[in-house]
């Protein structure tokens, strides 16, 4: 164990808690030791706090306690000739050092100091708090509904882990390239630190790259300190996903190493306090790999792999700084053992998941297909073997050389697969995947599906020599990658000669209203098995989702016929039929087979499941559910909350602090994580009245979903239930929800007592 490490770490975290004591002490006289802290937009308070010592700190005042508890894990220095052969000197100031950092930040929010004043910088995606269309400050932590968002994509390997950076690098063009090369990988970038006043968020902002949640590169702040929201998003993972409590600091530490593949890329001269800050990660088992000379620490024991490895930029082998960087990411990958899976599709721009969310901006445009000016649309369905020819891609009609800047076209986008285990069920899953891979490129923007999709090409993207052909090469190459099982062939035709466009067309629309006859024909009555979804277990080991065919997966993103897909892609993987077995009662939704399964996929935490209601044996959630339903006992009804919500509800409880409870595994009678769609379903807790038990609602569902919910009030016989279910528009307590229920003669009233 290196001396000379043990040395700066404890000295930096000695300087940070004694820096933190001076800052709480001053505000403790100026604000009142009464004053409220929190973090904004989570229910985990201070979150690291929260984690390691089971404190739920809400008042300044707390914060002391905090840093007593700090200031006894230093140590002091140790002596000239003092050999340590273990770490646990420097992990208890990293832990000291985490504890201060987050105490620190949690008084800079107090004084209004965080999320960081940044002017002239813009976060792709917004934030929901600070100026919320993301302008003027960076971002700082990172809030419930984004850290639930990803976390499906961390669960099902989309997203294999993050990248803690901190500092600047040696040029912005390095800079860039090790962002780009992290999000080829779909690794999460999240961003801190400075050298010498210089931040790797100044390099990349004068490059130009977008920065904030949909591009997956974070800007927490330009000092090492807000690197700690890396370590608050790690503790909440645990905390979200992995049902861990509050102080299990032991096993939330596990947790991380276990399964949050993370890592800090130290970037540029690494001082006391980046010493210290690094001895932290190392707790989580996350390695530091520094790109200047430092001591090493190589044996493994608490991290997977090696704690600290020195890669000195200017020694690493390569032809220019560019492929130095590139290796210095691969070597971040394999100390930490990330597993990364690329994509290697054969076209001029970058490829990767981690492009999805990039938006092309009118001013970016060269030209676009669908929109309000054209028509464009995809169609993707199965042949015989012998009708397709694998790899041929075929642009029947102009190209776009013709049409002027900024314009639009027809175009119409016709895959034909065959393969020996492809079904006529499986043309719509295939299908929705075009919106993902052809998002994957750089400078190209998917918007919809079937006839109202609606793609964009940047000028970019078109002077680096995209062109329509590129949209096959893209779904040929994803196609096989993703599916591959189920698909041996694949051909693509690009259509934008009108003839054929509208033959096309009018054969699309025939197959999309086939669809739908028998989406609309597949109830829960006509199958004789449902599917398991364990995707999360990998983030909540007892969790497991029931889908049926009038009830999706709770993250929205799984239906019945997607589980049954995959299940032929992958039959030992996370989707298992359900064969349903003997019904023990139809008005609940038991089977036999269901209950079965619910004690062994949950590893018999969960004994039962009820299909159809909130109130008996509800389905347990992980976190990543779209709407949370609560009962409301007052009203004899329930709440639908939705994710994109942030505003207060009648239970008291915004959607983040709801989710602590719907999530986590647990069955809690009362209380659902449900996909949206879900709501929408003649199954929607039939057991407990239906649709009419829903007595309020998040105002952006009743926007998004208007007509499908109309249809529903009209099938359930109450054409105006809509206008009868408050929202946070005009309710936020349950005295006002009662009067409103009263004034608009809500059903729920008069329906049986729900309990
Ligand atoms: Fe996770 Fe359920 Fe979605 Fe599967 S269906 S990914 S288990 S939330
Ligand atoms: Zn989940």
């Amino acid at each position: 164990m290196s001396r000379y490490i043990a040395t700066r770490a404890i000295r930096g975290a000695n300087a940070l808690v004694t820096e933190a004591e001076i800052m709480l002490n001053k505000a403790l006289s100026e604000k009142g030791p009464e004053t409220p802290v929190s973090f904004p937009n989570t229910a985990y308070y201070l979150p690291t706090i929260l984690g390691m010592t089971g404190k739920a700190v809400e008042k300044l005042g707390q914060l002391q306690e905090v840093l007593a508890h700090a200031r006894s894990l230093l140590h002091p220095l140790p002596a000239e000739n003092h050999w340590t052969p273990y770490l646990g000197e420097t992990l208890d100031s990293g832990m000291a050092t985490l504890l201060a950092a987050e105490t620190i930040e949690a008084i800079r929010f107090v004084y209004g100091l965080q999320p960081e004043p940044f002017p002239g910088f813009h976060l792709a995606g917004g934030t929901s708090y600070g100026n919320e269309d993301g302008s003027d400050h960076l971002n700082g932590p990172i809030d419930d509904i984004q850290l639930r968002s990803w976390g499906i994509q961390l669960v099902d390997g989309r997203m294999p882990g993050f990248a803690a950076i901190v500092g600047c690098a040696k040029s912005n063009e390095v800079a860039v390239k090790i962002v780009r090369e992290l999000q080829r990988r779909n690794i999460l970038c999240f961003l801190s630190g400075n050298v010498n006043g210089r931040s790797i968020i100044h390099q990349l902002q004068e490059e130009g790259v977008e920065l904030g949640y949909d591009t997956y590169t974070v800007p927490f702040g330009t000092d090492t300190i807000s690197a700690i929201y890396a370590l608050g998003f790690a503790t909440r993972s645990a905390l979200t996903f992995g049902g861990l409590k509050p102080g299990q600091a032991r096993e939330i530490l596990l947790y991380n190493k276990e399964r949050v593949f993370a890592f800090v890329l130290a970037l540029g001269e690494v001082d006391d306090l980046k010493y210290a800050a690094a001895a932290g990660a190392i707790n989580y088992g996350f390695p530091v790999i520094a790109d200047t000379v430092i001591p090493e620490i190589l044996p493994t024991g608490i991290t997977t792999y090696e704690h600290v490895v020195s890669m000195p930029f200017d020694q690493i082998e390569g032809k220019d700084d560019l492929e130095r960087a590139e290796r210095l990411v691969q070597k971040c990958i394999e100390v930490r053992g990330v597993k990364v899976k690329v994509s290697n599709v054969d076209v001029p721009v970058p490829y990767g998941s981690a492009f999805e969310g990039e938006v092309v901006r009118k001013a970016d445009l060269r030209v676009e297909f669908g929109g309000k000016h054209a028509r464009c649309f995809e169609y993707l369905h199965m042949a015989k073997l012998d009708e397709v020819t694998d790899g041929k891609i075929e642009v029947v009609g102009p190209d776009f050389s013709s049409i002027p800047p900024q314009g639009a076209m027809d175009m119409g986008i016709i895959v034909k697969v065959a393969g020996r285990q492809m079904q006529q069920d499986f043309e719509p899953v295939l299908e929705r995947q075009i919106h993902y891979f052809i998002n994957g490129a750089s400078g190209i923007q998917h918007v919809g599906q079937r006839d109202i999709a609606w793609i964009r090409i940047s000028n970019n993207a078109a002077e680096k020599g995209f062109d329509l052909s590129h949209f096959g090469k893209i779904l040929h190459a994803r196609f096989h990658e993703d599916f591959g099982a189920i698909v041996d062939k694949v051909e693509v035709m690009i259509v934008t000669d009108p003839a054929l466009h509208a033959e096309w067309l009018e054969k699309a629309r025939a197959a999309y209203d086939y669809r739908n006859k028998r989406l609309a024909d597949l109830t829960d009555d006509k199958v004789d098995e449902f599917y398991s979804c364990t995707l999360c277990q990998s983030f909540a080991p007892n969790h497991v989702c029931v889908v049926s065919p009038e009830r999706l997966g709770l993250c929205g993103a799984y239906n019945w016929l997607d589980c049954k897909a995959s299940y032929n892609i992958n039959p030992t993987g996370p989707n298992q039929p359900i064969k349903l077995g003997k019904v023990i009662d139809p008005k609940k939704g038991y089977w036999e087979g269901t209950n079965d399964y619910a004690k062994i996929g949950s590893h018999g935490v969960v004994q039962e499941v009820s299909m159809y209601s909130i109130m008996e044996n509800p389905m347990t959630a992980c976190g990543c559910f779209e709407c949370i339903v609560m009962l409301i006992p007052e009203a004899n009804g329930v709440m639908v909350v939705s994710r994109e919500d942030t505003s207060m509800t009648p239970a008291g409880m915004t959607f983040s602090t709801l989710a602590g409870i719907a999530g986590g595994g647990l069955q809690t009678p009362g209380v659902m994580g449900v996909g949206k769609f879900y709501l929408i379903s003649p199954k929607f807790i039939s057991a407990d009245g239906g649709f009419k038990r829903v007595v309020w609602m998040s105002s952006v569902l009743k926007e998004t979903m208007a007509e499908e919910f109309k249809a529903v009030c009209e099938r359930e016989g109450d054409p105006d239930l809509m206008e009868k279910i408050a929202d946070e528009r005009n309710v936020t307590t349950v005295e006002e929800l009662l009067a409103w229920l009263e004034a608009h003669n809500h059903p729920a009233l008069a329906m049986e007592p729900m309990f």
